[in-house]
């Protein structure tokens, strides 16, 4: 393992703000979509493959100061009773275009807090989710979840709607920290809730945390290592605070005196991967860790990881169908992404038009592109022969200016050219979004402030 000193100095060289990759292109180059792209891209969906399903559930009681979500705040419930009714109209029209019931292998829950739905509220989506889809039989349905408001019974019944998988957004477990982020939290009763996913057999249980939050230090940063210790996860994500208060104007009220400083920042990074190495854990791409027998971990040993939206995945870029306010969806090479506003989103559905957000309509050199990018941020690796099979070219030829620039990598020790294509090594992991970026069309290095830092 690389000693705390070096990694800063990679660090600290590659000090620039760059993309996630969670798509590619990023948002960035999204722009106006016309509706018809709807149609478009859904009249090239392969009815044969399965496809995913993304749905936005964007309401939470309380702000979190450190939250990069597109979030709606409410207390009262019955705001459900309006919301829910659009996206059951909102698949009844899509999948009306769309002309036939798809298979569905993988289907997401994202927020927003999706547990501020009541019951009932699941029972409804689920009926009207068998209405417009078929789902394949070992189909991964997950949903994120705020173990704080968990009654009882909530759990067990979502499990018995047929939800196999589960995170959980803990993020830390000091109180000074949860006090200053404004997220009370009772470290017991996520145990507990723990306990009872693990009772109910769900086939994975993850925890979510994040690193860089105002008042974390190495030292308590202990608190947070032991609870992973204890309560064992399949699976950790473990993310970079971004601190972006230009865009997310919530996070002005987090007291910047109390932001961890870089340097402690890195060390609790260093010091959480050793940790989880040494629980059982391996690396998972960036900033995921599973256990051993953990499918993606095993994919990702395999180099066969792939990404979306809804994180790492095994199953390969499906077309994905989105649905509520912000969701955005991925057919047939368009990005497609609904309305943020609540009140513009609903207009869309009762007028069924002025569909998107943004969007984006890929060209075939962003598609493999894409698969390029998707392969380092995923694999660490690139497979050239695969790109060249899928996508008809020679790599070392389309690719020759890239190849270049990855040779400045390579001679500074971050990775190595192999027979089958490129590996990053130890140090070129901690910089990978800044390698893949290399393959980034659009992308001057240094040049946009919107992208969070590396680490
Ligand atoms: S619960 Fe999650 S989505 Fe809601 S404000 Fe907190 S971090 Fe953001």
């Amino acid at each position: 393992m690389l000693d705390s000193q070096t990694v800063e100095k990679l660090i600290l060289r590659y000090d620039s703000p760059v993309p996630r990759y969670t798509s590619y292109p990023t948002a960035l180059e999204f722009t106006t979509l016309e509706d018809q792209e709807l149609q478009k891209s859904y009249a090239q969906c392969n009815r044969e493959k399965a496809i995913s399903v993304y749905i936005h559930l964007p309401f939470c009681e309380n702000q979190c100061l450190y939250c990069g979500c597109n979030v709606l705040l409410s207390r009262r419930k019955d705001i459900l009773d309006r919301y829910i009714p659009l996206i059951a109209e909102e698949m009844r029209i899509k999948t009306a275009i769309l002309g036939y019931k798809p298979q569905v292998s993988q289907l997401h829950f994202g927020g927003g807090t999706p547990n501020f739905l009541r019951l009932p509220d699941w029972d409804i989506i689920f009926r009207e989710l068998k209405k417009y889809f078929s789902f394949v039989p070992d189909a991964e349905i997950s949903v994120e979840l705020d173990p704080m408001y968990l009654p009882k019974g909530y759990l067990g019944h979502l499990r018995s709607l047929g939800f196999n998988r589960v995170s959980y957004g803990v993020q830390d477990v000091t109180p000074k920290v949860l006090e200053a982020v404004n997220r009370p939290q009772d470290i017991d009763l996520i145990r507990r809730v723990v306990r009872e996913s693990r009772d109910l057999k769900f086939s994975s249980v993850n925890i979510d945390l994040i690193y860089g939050l105002p008042h974390q230090t190495l030292s308590s940063y202990k608190y947070n290592l032991d609870f992973i210790r204890e309560v064992n996860p399949d699976r950790i994500a473990l993310f970079s605070f971004a601190y972006i208060p230009w865009l997310k104007h919530h996070q002005r009220r987090l007291d910047k005196n109390a932001l961890t400083e870089p340097s402690e920042k890195l060390k609790i990074y260093l010091a959480a991967r050793e940790s989880f190495a040494s629980f059982g854990y391996e690396q998972i791409g960036m900033d995921h860790f599973g256990l051993q027998d953990d499918t993606l971990t095993k994919a990702f040993r395999e180099k066969t990881l792939h990404r979306n939206f809804m994180g790492y995945t095994t199953q390969k870029t499906l077309d994905m169908l989105a649905f509520g306010t912000s969701a955005i969806g991925f057919v047939s090479g368009v990005y497609m992404q609904n309305h943020v506003k609540l009140s513009s989103y609903r207009n869309t559905i009762e007028t069924q038009s002025g569909w998107f957000e943004k969007g984006y309509v890929m060209t075939h050199d962003d598609r493999l592109r894409q698969e390029v990018i998707t392969m380092l941020m995923s694999n660490f690796s690139l497979q050239f022969e695969k790109v060249e099979k899928e996508f008809k070219i020679i790599f070392t030829d389309y690719f020759a200016p890239e190849l270049e620039k990855l040779q400045e990598f390579v001679d500074e020790g971050h990775g190595v050219f192999t027979t089958s294509g490129f590996e990053t090594t130890e140090s070129g992991s901690f910089i990978i979004r800044h390698i893949a970026s290399v393959f980034d069309a659009y992308r001057k290095v240094g040049e946009r402030k919107a992208f969070s830092k590396a680490i």
